[in-house]
């Protein structure tokens, strides 16, 4: 594992191997701001390798099939394209796949990416393979968000929890990557994206942050210059999310916040004159702001839900 973030829970998990003390499910968030991705793929080929030592060896005939995409004892499950849910179906065809022996004679490794999806019914038929496990077999769940995962299944799983290094760590990993210390801006983007380091290290290489256009264009507007963009289908989860960050800029601001822990200090004086004018309360602000979340959580639920029109509908209550 090359980030210093992921070295321990791997380790973990490697240690649980050689001691034959793994467990059958693991619960790992599906987080690739923090790399979870590639932990888990790291993860899958571990356990399908058949001699690992402290990672699969890439080499044998078990690491190339997963690599081709063809071993026949691994498998995946996702939400269908068009379709908002893992149904019972393919939850059924999963567990009924995982009772036959291996054919490669290692483990049945299956991953099902975006678990919180899973139907109430999917849920309940997985349930039975995680009380009754087959030998060899393992279960690796992602969901987006653990807490909608059914409490029956948590409790069944190891639940994996990963967190962003602290700032003088992630500042060293991101000028090891970059093979050179950090400016004052690229700093600034860092302190942004703290709790996304794969976010951070994707801004700071590109050197700006184009998602400011977008909360500043808010800005303006509030300020009572120009008048509100015009959204689209295909720009309005931009927009979605610059809302949520200049709120969550607009409280940190109105609690005076030191300018070091401010992510866009560059803005404060215009931010404080906007609370100024707007008399807007920390309470108002987080009403607001948890509205956008919610917004987000329906419209991945919902896809038919007319995200840009509620979208205006929040903006008209700033005003
Ligand atoms: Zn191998």
């Amino acid at each position: 594992m090359s980030a210093p973030w992921l070295r321990l829970p791997w380790q973990e998990l490697v240690q649980a191997q050689r001691q034959q003390q793994l467990s059958h499910a693991h619960c790992i968030p599906w987080q690739p701001a923090l790399g979870t991705d590639v932990f888990i793929d790291a993860f899958i080929a571990l356990l399908l390798c058949q001699q690992p030592s402290g990672k699969a060896c890439g080499t044998c005939k078990s690491c190339l099939l997963y690599k081709a995409h063809t071993h026949p004892d691994y498998h995946q499950v996702d939400v269908a394209e068009g379709k908002t849910t893992i149904g019972v179906d393919a939850i059924r065809a999963l567990t009924e796949a995982l009772q036959g022996t291996a054919t490669q004679q290692g483990n049945k490794v299956a991953w099902i990416q975006h678990a919180d999806r899973m139907t109430v019914a999917a849920a309940n038929a997985l349930l039975k393979t995680l009380e009754e496990p087959t030998a060899n077999t393992y279960l690796i769940l992602s969901p987006e968000r653990t807490s909608q995962l059914l409490p029956t299944l948590r409790s069944r799983m190891r639940l994996h929890r990963f967190s962003a290094p602290a700032l003088p760590d992630l500042q060293a990993w991101l000028e090891h990557q970059l093979q050179q210390p950090l400016s004052k801006a690229q700093q600034q983007l860092m302190q942004r994206y703290a709790q996304a380091p794969y976010t951070a290290l994707a801004k700071v290489q590109a050197g700006n942050d184009d998602s400011v256009a977008e909360l500043e264009l808010l800005l303006q507007v509030l300020a009572g210059q120009g008048s509100w963009p015009l959204l689209t289908k295909s720009n309005w989860l931009n927009y979605l999310d610059a809302s949520a960050k200049l709120l969550q800029e607009l409280i940190r601001v109105s609690q005076r916040l030191p300018e070091q822990r401010l992510n866009y200090p560059e803005l404060q004086q215009q931010l404080t004159s906007l609370l100024g004018v707007k008399g807007y309360s920390v309470s108002q602000l987080n009403q607001w702001l948890h509205l956008c979340y919610t917004l987000r959580q329906q419209t991945e639920q919902q896809p038919g839900l007319n995200g840009p029109l509620l979208l205006q509908q929040q903006w008209l209550l700033w005003t």
